[in-house]
């Protein structure tokens, strides 16, 4: 079988990976070709070093996995400790005058009490209406579903309408697999009395 594979980015690499690991597993009529247009490989994920040594990323600068496979092979292809630099997330948001750690709805302690109220309020309604919640066809009903009217009106809808550029009654749920943290109610209430910043 001849397979083209167009483009060495992530996708085109580990397309390729895998083609060339059944052809080794013992399917020979496995015959991969890889074309990109660039002088490197590696797409929007490489790094690009200039005349004086500092490191560019074209994109990508932090991998996460939730897959086994993946993760396997990275370890195969970085098995150096010191080829990694493992990070806990530290990202913070600036609102209502104040850092407030992210995720936010972690650390709602943070805000003015009446949001907080708020908020509460809205993730346990959720908690009495989840068993007539039907599937989600937006992203605004997902995001309503899983984080509830006082969350999304303090944070969630105008944070993802910055980052998305679009309202998120205009986006479907497909995209999102593991890459919108969701909320864990107990731990929520837990840090709103004890007053702690949760970060990762
Ligand atoms: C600013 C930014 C930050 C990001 N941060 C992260 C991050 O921190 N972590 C993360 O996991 N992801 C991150 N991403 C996303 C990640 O970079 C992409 O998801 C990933 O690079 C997509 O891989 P790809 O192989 O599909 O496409 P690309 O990386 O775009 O690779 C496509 C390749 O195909 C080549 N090509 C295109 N057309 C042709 C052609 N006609 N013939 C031959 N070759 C062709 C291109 O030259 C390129 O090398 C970031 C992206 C951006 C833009």
């Amino acid at each position: 079988m001849k397979i083209v594979i167009i483009g060495g980015g992530p996708c085109g690499l580990g397309a390729a990976w895998r083609a060339e690991e059944i052809r080794r597993q013992g399917n020979q009529t496995i015959d991969w070709t890889l074309v990109e247009t660039s002088a490197d490989a590696g797409g929007l994920a490489r790094t690009v070093v200039d005349e004086q040594g500092f490191l560019w990323d074209m994109g990508g600068h932090v991998i996460f996995s939730h897959y086994a496979y993946f993760t396997r092979l990275l370890d195969y292809l970085l098995p150096n400790p010191a080829d990694w630099n493992s990070k806990i997330r530290e990202a913070w948001v600036w609102m209502r005058g104040t850092f407030i750690p992210y995720p936010l709805q972690q650390n709602l302690h943070r805000l003015p009490k009446h949001e907080i109220v708020a908020c509460i309020d809205g993730l346990l309604e959720n908690e009495r209406r989840r068993s007539s919640f039907t599937k989600p066809a937006t992203f605004a009903d997902w995001m309503e579903q899983s984080f509830g009217r006082g969350l999304c009106d303090t944070f969630m809808r105008p944070y993802n309408f910055k980052v998305w550029a679009y309202t998120a009654d205009k986006m479907n749920v497909e995209w999102m697999g593991e890459r919108v943290a969701t909320v864990n109610l107990s731990r929520i209430i837990h840090n709103v009395i004890l007053g702690k910043d949760e970060l990762g």
